[in-house]
């Protein structure tokens, strides 16, 4: 019997356990801060003079569709306007918060030859300028997507002139002593800001990984991001700080097509590897790219939750040209995090959306934006009490056992997709969330014994949960 199948099919064994996210725990403070998620916001500079003409938008290729609407389509990356509603929407729901997290994806999904370096660069400044805008005195911690370069995706682990133009962009994000390790390779480290001395983030650069990267096919460790990462980590732990990890390309599934991965293999096992020696250090993990909604899970060697990473909805509606996704759009989504500002441990998540198909029926005026509405609490709707990894094993355990696949579900999409999910979408959910590590999944997806042993499992977890019950009451 696996540990791991015992925690996803049990919810009383992975309480028993004893495993929670890193810092929570009674003897923590609940005094609540808050910051902004935000991610791939492809811009599509093009959209609004197509639209105009009466032409597809450009981002979305030869597919046919209806005619592109004011506030955007779900075939098409993001027109000004929609990201000037998703800018507008987050100084009005939480003007001042703690600082963003912005996860990259900046351009659009066109090919190479119609975007160029200095095309990538000023839509890159465009968006720099947007956030700088909203959040003139906060802290934002971005990173580069796999679109935020030229040719796309292939990033060098090494100095290069877009990484120098980019550290100029966000400089007054940056500190003196991140901007020559952003030059050299795209990733930084700082702490926190305000008073307290324990929190830290770490920005990677996980493009250097992305199988899709020629620049660095064959290096085993490029620019030097895995070792300086266990460094940071290392000193980290020494000063008794709590770390988030944010990065756009994350490792393991995607939730939406079967064995369909991004990282080379061997960075995928490192960065486990990573995760797994230095878990108590990570309160959580930050990534995007994806456009959906969901979590990846991190184990110890016996199966115990130790890390979740959060993956969080586009900004663009796009729907993927990935072949064998069915339906792949989404609803535009924006997300504030309530954290404890001493531990780092996420207390809570609130997700708002844009209702595009009902924006696009409204009467586009530039004074009146449609509104984003909260689209779910973390907590409420899935009925744990915090973000913590325990908590997000619950989650898992929840989709399995089929009583919040379909919340789960509508959420992954940003409430786009309401169709069921059922068999292999469920099977495909639930080994994307488990399974980070590439010969797992594959184990997860391709066992087809997994269905009878589960319900063995079940019965011995229930009979596990009535002796449990007993010893509590
Ligand atoms: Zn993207
Ligand atoms: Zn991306």
């Amino acid at each position: 019997m696996q540990p791991v199948a015992l925690l996803l099919l049990c919810p009383l064994a992975a309480a028993l356990s004893g495993a929670g996210g890193p810092g929570g725990g009674p003897g923590g403070s609940r005094r609540a801060g808050h910051f902004w998620h935000v991610t791939d916001l492809h811009w599509d500079p093009d959209y609004e003079a197509a639209a105009g003409a009466g032409q597809p938008c450009p981002s979305g290729g030869p597919r046919a569709g209806p005619p592109a609407g004011p506030w955007g389509s779900y075939l098409c990356d993001a027109p000004w306007r929609l990201l000037l509603a998703a800018a507008r929407a987050m100084s009005g729901l939480l003007p001042r918060p703690d600082f963003v997290l912005w996860t990259g994806d900046d351009t659009p999904h066109v090919p190479d030859e119609k975007l160029g370096e200095e095309k990538v660069l000023h839509i890159i400044e465009n968006l720099t300028s947007l956030i700088k805008e909203t959040f003139p005195d906060t802290k934002v911690y971005a990173a580069m997507g796999n679109h935020d370069f030229h040719p796309k995706n292939q990033f060098p682990g090494r100095k290069h002139r877009i990484y120098n133009r980019t550290a100029e962009l966000w400089r007054p994000w940056l500190s003196d002593a991140s901007i020559p390790l952003f030059r050299a390779g795209a990733f930084y480290s700082e702490k926190l800001p305000g008073t307290n001395a324990r929190g830290r983030m770490v920005v990677l650069n996980t493009n250097l990984y992305y199988d899709q990267n020629d620049e660095t096919a064959g290096e085993e460790d490029p620019g030097g991001q895995f070792q300086w990462l266990e460094e940071t980590l290392t000193n980290a732990s020494r000063a008794d700080e709590m770390v988030y990890i944010v990065g756009h390309v994350p490792p393991g599934f995607f939730e939406k097509k079967r064995g369909k991965s991004w990282f080379r293999s061997r960075a995928n096992e490192r960065y486990l590897e990573i995760v797994r020696k230095h878990h108590r250090v990570i309160a959580a993990q930050f990534f995007g790219h994806h456009h959906t909604d969901s979590f990846r899970m991190f184990y110890s060697d016996t199966g115990s939750p130790i890390n979740v990473m959060f993956l969080a909805p586009g900004v663009t509606p796009w729907k993927t040209t990935l072949p064998g996704v069915n339906n792949g759009a989404n609803n535009p989504g924006i997300r504030v995090v309530d954290y404890d500002p001493d531990t780092l441990q996420v207390l809570d998540m609130v997700t708002y959306y844009f209702n595009l198909s009902r924006a696009n029926m409204m009467a586009p005026t530039w004074e009146e934006f449609p509104a984003w509405e909260e689209e779910y609490r973390l907590t409420e709707a899935f009925q744990v009490p915090d973000g913590s990894a325990r908590s997000m094993q619950a989650v898992l355990e929840g989709l399995w056992q089929g009583r919040l696949l379909q919340l789960y579900h509508q959420f992954n999409s940003v409430s786009y997709d309401l169709s069921p999910c059922e068999g292999p979408c469920r099977l495909d959910h639930v080994c994307a969330i488990r399974e980070v590590d590439f010969t797992k999944y594959k184990e997860c997806t391709s066992s087809t014994g997994s269905a009878i042993a589960s319900v063995g499992l079940l019965f011995f977890c229930f009979l596990l949960g009535c002796l449990s019950a007993q010893q509590v009451l």
